[in-house]
């Protein structure tokens, strides 16, 4: 089955996607963006994803390129046409395409594009056994708040951690980490408590963030939304990150040092299966 994405109002096969070269994204990185995983065609978190999504275009001061019900109906003509009962949805709208200027171009149009992929899930074995992480300096602007498709410091951040076998890069910001450079980033102290940055303009708030967090509490888990530090880090019982195509993941070591025992501990494993049953309540795909 071929590979449909949708451009600015069109449903086009995936090789003939194309934007203006004069598209502000392109030129400027000036548009948002959304991830968002799809389960026996069931978007995951489908609303708060799309809260997010009007909140970044909100913070730049960007429209709507139509209604959110209007969205909704491509979304669903989009998952139809590319056949596919599991899989991630890009959603991408830019300020459009216009003549090279810094400043807002008037009376022009929000280019907003779609596109379907393949489910990003990590490998089972990681899943169960944890993944490495480095530290990298966290040197992005102010508002990562923002879902801009201005990614340049994760990427680089996240191309130190690949040349280092590591699954992510956890961004040090002075002693503090704030978050990986495509996830959130928690340890879980002696306590037995879950921490994590809170969800201030120096992170990108999670929708994964804001569901487990939410499942941790109903458990009775403690959750302190608080910077945390590499000190905290070494005296950590446990750690791991979350994301829209890692759900929970279990962090085992950080740079060179082991966390904990070394082995994903068990509140970890209690949060993966508590997000594992929202995923199954939600879309009925079983983990
Ligand atoms: N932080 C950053 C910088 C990210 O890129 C992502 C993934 N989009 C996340 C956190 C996790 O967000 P979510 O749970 O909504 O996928």
């Amino acid at each position: 089955m071929s590979r449909i994405s949708y451009v600015n109002g069109r449903y086009v096969p995936h090789h003939e996607a194309m934007v203006h070269i004069e598209d502000r994204g392109y030129q400027f990185s000036d548009g948002i963006y959304e991830y968002i995983a799809f389960y026996n065609g069931f978007l995951l978190d489908g609303e708060l994803h799309m809260d997010r999504l009007e909140r970044s275009l909100f913070e730049l001061q960007m429209d709507m390129p139509m209604s959110r019900n209007a969205m909704g109906i491509v979304v669903e003509e989009l998952l139809e046409r590319n056949c596919k009962d599991d899989g991630g949805l890009y959603i991408q709208i830019t300020r459009g395409v216009a003549r090279r200027d810094h400043a807002f171009p008037k009376h022009v149009r929000p280019a907003l594009v779609m596109t379907v992929c393949a489910p990003k899930l990590p490998k089972a074995h990681d899943v169960k056994n944890g993944v490495k992480v480095i530290t990298h300096t966290d040197i992005r602007w102010g508002r990562r708040d923002v879902k801009s498709v201005s990614l340049l410091a994760n990427i680089l951040a996240k191309q130190e951690a690949a040349v280092d076998g590591a699954r992510e890069a956890w961004l040090l910001e002075g002693k503090v980490i704030t978050e990986g450079s495509a996830s959130n980033a928690y340890i879980i102290n002696k306590k037995g408590e879950v921490l994590t940055h809170p969800a201030t303009e120096k992170i990108l708030g999670g929708i994964t963030r804001d569901v487990l967090l939410g499942l941790a509490v109903e458990a009775g888990i403690g959750v302190v939304e608080a910077p945390f530090t590499m000190a905290q880090v070494h005296g950590a019982a446990e750690a791991f990150l979350t994301s829209t195509s890692a759900n929970v993941l279990p962090v085992t070591k950080v740079d060179d040092t082991l966390v904990g025992n070394g082995k994903p501990g068990a509140v970890t494993q209690q949060l993966q299966a508590l997000y594992a049953e929202h995923i199954m309540f939600q879309t009925g795909k079983q983990f």
